[in-house]
């Protein structure tokens, strides 16, 4: 049956993103909706590595400079969320080292790591045998290494489920059901643009007014361009990771650091408490999210160079879920051009979960305070309407 719903905000979308906005608009007194189609955390958000890590993409310095911010903020919600919900998300520190098997790779990895001294890191560069000191699981593939401290992790899905709870708690209400466009009116009285979001109507025909309105349906927020009036390129990049059973206290291969192939590909993230992650293709494929035997033996292979455990490891699951990506690889979060009330936070392709809580907060702040608080100009969703929709 279709109801009227009246909200101060109505967040589209169940993932970290809209989890963390709806959470972050209920600590600063505002009472949002937050209208989910399928199930909370049942996209990339419930699936992701978790890793906090802003090098997984595009490696934009603007991008990267909000690093600190965001991981400040992760760092906070560790202690805050469980303490309101009692889920710990397994917010974890660890070391990472990034390993190079080629001459090749060894000069790309030497440039990637004075990169990273540059922008301060807190990272160090390893010969093989010092690498293989550190973590003895590594096999004799490897010329060199960086380690890096800087670089938590933790359990995505959790975190997203506790944010939405904190929020429910906070007297956010969450909704089920497939918002299919915005209730809206001339923003100066006039027929001409720009429009006010109102709300958002659902596909049963239950309708949201709202104040103000965020789109944060991650690799769906696509569909927003028949809505706003111009494309909001979002595309879907499959990935498809493997869990490695954690193994008791005395059996079976333990991964005390986590590993990735720099140039070869894959990684292993070892997780507390949960399962060693296996990861990532990085598939076209549109809107397919099954598990495929390629997959899984493109990801061993790659592993099985990375570490001589993974052999003796026992394959739990795999998982298939889909990033939002952009054209240039960084996601839409601000004002949607032409349009008053209404905010984009979505296409943050491999480093949603990490950059969640900056975005999170820089949307409630330009809804409650009319600021963001941070400097998010590089996500400014102004580009859509000057550069062209090409693909990333
Ligand atoms: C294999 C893999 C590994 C990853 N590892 C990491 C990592 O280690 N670290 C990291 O930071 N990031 C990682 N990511 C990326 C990260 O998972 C995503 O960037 C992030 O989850 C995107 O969150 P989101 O909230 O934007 O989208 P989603 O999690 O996709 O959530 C969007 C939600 O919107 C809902 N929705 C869509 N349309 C509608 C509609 N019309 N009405 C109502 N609801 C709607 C969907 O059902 C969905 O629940 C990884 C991604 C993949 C695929």
């Amino acid at each position: 049956m279709s109801k009227q719903i009246t909200a101060d905000v109505a967040v589209v979308g169940g993932g970290i993103i809209g989890c963390l906005i709806a959470y972050y608009l209920t600590v600063r007194g505002i009472k949002p909706v937050l209208v989910e189609s399928d199930a909370i955390a049942s996209g990339a958000s419930g699936a992701s590595g978790g890793w906090l890590t802003p090098y997984s993409a595009s490696c934009d310095p603007r991008v990267i400079a909000l690093s600190p911010a965001t991981l400040d903020l992760h760092w906070q919600l560790a202690k805050q969320l469980p303490a309101e919900t009692g889920i710990d998300h397994r917010y974890q520190p660890i070391t990472y080292l990034r390993c190079a098997f080629t001459e090749d790779g060894i000069r790309r990895l030497k440039e990637w790591y004075r990169q990273r001294l540059s922008e301060g890191a807190q990272v160090e560069w390893l010969g093989p045998e010092a690498a293989r000191h550190l973590a003895p699981q590594l096999t004799g593939e490897i010329l060199g290494a960086v380690r890096s401290d800087g670089e938590p992790t933790v359990d995505s899905y959790r975190l997203t489920v506790s944010a939405a709870q904190a929020a429910e708690k906070r007297g956010a209400k969450i909704v089920t059901g497939r918002v299919v466009g915005l209730l809206s009116k001339p923003a100066g009285g006039g027929a001409s643009e720009p429009r006010t979001a109102t709300g958002v109507r659902l596909q049963d025909g239950s309708e949201v007014s709202a104040g103000s309105c965020v789109l944060a349906m991650g690799p769906w927020t696509g569909e927003a361009g028949q809505w706003l009036g111009y494309p909001v390129p979002v595309r879907p990049r499959k990935g498809q990771m493997l869990h490695l059973e954690r193994p008791g206290p005395t059996e079976g291969p333990d991964f005390e650091v986590a590993i990735s192939g720099f140039d070869l590909g894959g990684s292993i993230l070892p997780k507390r408490d949960a399962n060693t992650i296996i990861g990532a293709t990085r598939e076209d494929v549109g809107f397919d999210r099954t598990a495929t035997t390629e997959a899984r033996d493109l990801l061993l292979s790659q592993a099985v160079r990375l570490s001589k455990k993974v052999l003796s490891a026992k394959l739990a699951r795999q998982t298939a879920c889909l990033r939002p990506l952009t054209p240039d690889q960084r996601p839409y979060v601000g004002p949607a051009p032409r349009w008053e009330r209404l905010y984009l936070a979505a296409g943050h392709y491999s480093e949603g979960i990490h950059f969640g809580p900056v975005t999170a907060r820089a949307v409630t702040g330009l809804i409650v305070d009319g600021k963001a608080g941070y400097d998010i100009a590089a996500y400014d969703p102004a580009r859509l309407l000057t550069t062209p929709a090409a693909t990333g």
